[in-house]
């Protein structure tokens, strides 16, 4: 029974004299089965009640993000996880297939974008190579590691199955947009009652299939990849005129794994939700007879998330280029399905997490790579918007640094970030009151209270000896610990 029906359940027994008369158990209890916080498991998350925060008074008419010049579209060499993609292929042999490109043939040697691309940007280049090395000390050392991290890291390939494995779901785009994203739609389509009806629908069939929160955004240009499309592959092609809108949907990652990061930790947990969620959203809206396409981490996506999660009205980007929410703080993992179905979007929302984060800067310290902007301000401009700006090369490399088996990685600004905070009375009255104290007050006080209350080992900590201490954010759950339940 949580606080509040324990609160109901005193009162109407209370009033009978202290004696609990069998009509106030009754009333109690039904009072404690209707409240949906009751519930356990998915329960809660079926009815979208993990999407608690009252969005309505800190409605903008304009995102956060902040413009500046002619915004540009995102090229798939520009994103890390595309681009060591096409140079791995390059790299390293499959089957009968030999390696095309050594380092030593030097980068004019490379194709088109690729040489292009490290042209103007050598040190990410040489930041690969050397995540590449780093990868194979990883490999070795994971020998050393593997009986510690033994249940972590059977917890995080089971997460990866669904996504590494033959059978991921959902499948690949394997023809245009045009042409797949309408395979299998309804031919029979009945019209929604308006726009808002029709959001409000979706909104809960995500939250029934398992997301925490589900926002509606239009589909803008500049967030699709130019230079490649899912079913299409590396060539310029127009955004899609049936990508209208986007049902974007987030779900934290399990919270004790998440909080001893980077050891313990998987970024699959979230990820192979998102893929069902997505998967069965796309099934669904073309079940209602309209055009679908799921957009699903680790690397299935047109579209960059951040921003058109922000659109959707679910937070904002803080200073770790994370999407940061209310309810979850950058515990935040996304996933999208775009659509011609008739939709009403959102409306983005203004916290205060730009001045928060103009404050706090604990991710950049704490961040083992030094991968993220000190900067006061967030002043890089990259492609038409200011945001601070992450060293994805570094990060990549600590991914392959630190003592995990290589797919795990760190995620450690997910978890030092004040706002990822469980649900108790302190982060409410935060998370209430920081976004609408104008002074700034409030917002120092949180911060000089969670640099005082929580344990940061800091940076180079994270890493493994000699650089550091395998140490970890918060203390593993003792379900993860692999002495605790095996002979090692
Ligand atoms: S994931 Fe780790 S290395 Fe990458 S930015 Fe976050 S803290 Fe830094
Ligand atoms: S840790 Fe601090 S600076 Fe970094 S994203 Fe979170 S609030 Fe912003």
């Amino acid at each position: 029974m949580n606080k509040i029906d324990r609160r109901k359940f005193i009162k109407s027994a209370g009033l009978a004299g202290g004696a609990l008369s069998l009509a106030g158990a009754a009333g109690a209890g039904y009072s404690a089965g209707a409240d949906k916080d009751s519930y356990t498991g998915y329960g809660r998350t079926n009815y979208g009640e993990d999407q608690f925060f009252n969005r309505k008074p800190f409605i903008v008419d304009n995102p956060t993000y902040v413009k500046k010049g002619e915004p540009v579209r995102i090229t798939a060499v520009e994103d890390i996880f595309k681009r060591n993609g096409m140079l791995s292929r390059l790299m390293f042999s499959r089957g009968d297939i030999e390696p095309a490109w050594k380092p030593a043939d030097g980068i004019d040697a490379l194709p088109g974008q690729l040489r292009d691309y490290y042209k103007a940007n050598p040190g990410a280049l040489e930041e690969f190579i050397k995540a590449m090395e780093k990868g194979r000390a990883q490999r070795a050392n994971w020998e050393k590691y593997r009986d510690k991290y033994f249940i972590a890291d059977a917890w995080s390939t089971a997460h990866s199955s669904p996504i590494r494995g033959r059978g991921a779901f959902p499948a690949e785009p394997r023809d245009r947009p045009e042409k797949s994203d309408f395979r299998g739609v309804n031919k029979v389509k009945l019209e929604p009652k308006s726009p808002s009806h029709a959001s409000e629908l979706i909104k809960k069939i995500c939250y029934s299939f398992g997301a925490s929160l589900a926002g509606i955004a239009k589909v803008k240009k500049e967030w699709v990849y130019q230079g490649s499309l899912r079913g299409v592959g590396r060539e310029d092609y127009e955004v899609p005129s049936h990508w209208k809108y986007a049902i974007v949907i987030a779900v934290p990652h399990e919270w004790d794994s998440m909080y001893a990061n980077p050891t313990y930790g998987t970024s699959y947990d979230a990820y192979s939700k998102l893929r069902f969620i997505a998967g069965k959203m796309e099934v669904f809206v073309k079940e209602l007879g309209y055009s679908s396409r799921p957009h699903v981490p680790p690397t299935s996506y047109d579209l960059v998330m951040p921003p058109l999660a922000i659109d959707a009205g679910l937070g904002e980007q803080g200073r770790n280029g994370i999407l940061i929410t209310p309810e979850l703080g950058a515990n935040t993992r996304l996933a999208a399905v775009t659509t011609d179905m008739p939709l009403e979007p959102d409306k983005p929302i203004d916290i205060g997490v730009s001045r928060f984060c103009e404050k706090c800067k604990i991710c950049a310290e704490e961040c083992p790579g030094g991968a993220i902007d000190f900067s006061d301000k967030a002043e890089t401009v990259v492609r038409g918007y200011k945001r601070w700006k992450i060293d994805q090369n570094k990060c990549f490399t600590i991914w392959n640094s630190v003592a995990t088996s290589h797919a795990r990685g760190c995620r450690v600004c997910l978890s030092v970030c004040p706002y990822s905070r469980k649900n108790n009375w302190v982060h409410s009255f935060a998370r209430e009151v920081d976004p609408r104290d104008p002074t700034g007050l409030v917002a120092s006080g949180l911060l000089a209270m969670q640099k005082k209350f929580f344990n940061y080992p800091g940076g180079q900590e994270y890493l493994p000896p000699p650089d550091g201490n395998n140490r970890t954010f918060g203390e593993a759950p003792e379900w993860m610990k692999t002495d605790e339940w095996f002979k090692i």
